[in-house]
């Protein structure tokens, strides 16, 4: 599962903490090794039944963490793996403490647990370092790199019956926002849109931008009607959105989006046509409104 749509200062803070944790956790091993060895009197905190709450990064993940990784498997992984470790290490500095010689068994035991949360860190920080290379750096949106590999991943579950669409959204009369108030103004605009649809969306609807005021979501398990209806209330609620320009005052800014269901069947350029005929057809008749593609748009222009 890929990371979901989250600011990008969340996904640094994140990819901050798993740094952190692997680096502290390098150093706790190396304690729990002297105390092992030299026959030390352990840390205290070490022995409990919740050590893995008590360390530094046990207080940020289970506490603090980060909301919109918490369905993420990865961090469910290094829960797990992340408690396991602390619970060998606290039998290990028990048995050493009274005296009980650790059998190879329940030391090996611990090594594992430490490699393989070593091992599930690192591959969800890679995945962080990932999707923060890929974000566009105006709005912290993904950009449109890996856009059309979703698109044809989500294709194999729309072949497997869950239905799929792709939804192109295009900011209404932008230029006029730019020539008004000035491309600064605009490009606020512009970021505050992206930040209001990251947060509004479901954490497995995906979101990029697709060039300029445009951008592309694409919403896994849903049908037409169902994006239609929460599509529009998201036109509703973008369109009520207000933004400063301290010289001439409050404004806002309507959006138009065009609907295509993702067929599994030709290729994913086909379904964001229909969606970009399907908004065309909405700036057509107005702006500011949700159009669902059908085949009587086939004669319409597309994307040039
Ligand atoms: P329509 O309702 O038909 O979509 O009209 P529009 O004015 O939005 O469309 P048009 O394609 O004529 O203009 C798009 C504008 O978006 C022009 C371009 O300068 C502006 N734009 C594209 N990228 C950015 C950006 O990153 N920042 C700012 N401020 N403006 C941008
Ligand atoms: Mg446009
Ligand atoms: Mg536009």
């Amino acid at each position: 599962m890929a990371i979901p749509n989250m600011p990008d200062e969340q996904m640094r803070l994140a990819l901050k903490e798993l740094e952190q944790a692997t680096y502290n956790h390098d150093q706790w091993a190396e304690a729990i090794f002297s105390a092992l060895i030299c026959r030390l009197a352990p840390d205290e905190r070490d022995t409990r039944g919740d050590a893995h709450h008590l360390c530094r990064f046990g207080q940020w993940f289970y506490k603090v963490g980060i909301v919109a990784l918490k369905d993420h498997p990865g961090f469910a992984e290094i829960s797990h793996e992340h408690e396991r470790m602390h619970q060998c290490a606290a039998g290990l500095l028990r048995s050493s403490a009274d005296g009980v010689p650790i059998s190879i068994k329940d030391f090996d035991r611990f090594i594992n647990a430490r490699k393989r949360l070593q091992l599930v860190i690192a591959t969800v920080r890679r995945e962080l370092e990932v999707a923060l290379f890929n974000l566009d750096p105006l709005t912290g949106t993904p950009s449109r790199i890996g856009m059309l590999s979703m698109l044809r991943e989500q294709q194999e579950f729309v072949r497997r019956e869950h239905a799929c669409t792709v939804a192109m959204m295009d900011l209404d009369h932008f230029k006029s926002i730019n020539d008004n108030y000035g491309h600064a103004v605009g490009d606020r605009v512009l970021i505050g849109f992206a930040r209001y649809v990251m947060a509004h969306l479901r954490p497995y609807d995906k979101f990029f931008r697709y060039g300029g005021e445009e951008f592309l979501i694409c919403l896994p398990d849903t049908d037409l009607q169902t994006a239609g209806d929460v599509i529009d209330r998201l036109r509703e609620e973008l369109a009520s959105l207000s933004f400063e320009d301290s010289g001439k005052g409050r404004f806002q800014v309507t959006v138009s989006f065009g609907l295509a269901l993702l067929d599994p069947d030709m290729p994913v350029e086909k379904s964001m046509d229909r969606a970009d005929r399907a908004l065309y057809m909405a700036k057509e008749t107005g702006r500011n409104r949700v159009v669902k593609w059908d085949a009587s748009m086939n004669g319409l222009p597309g994307r040039p």
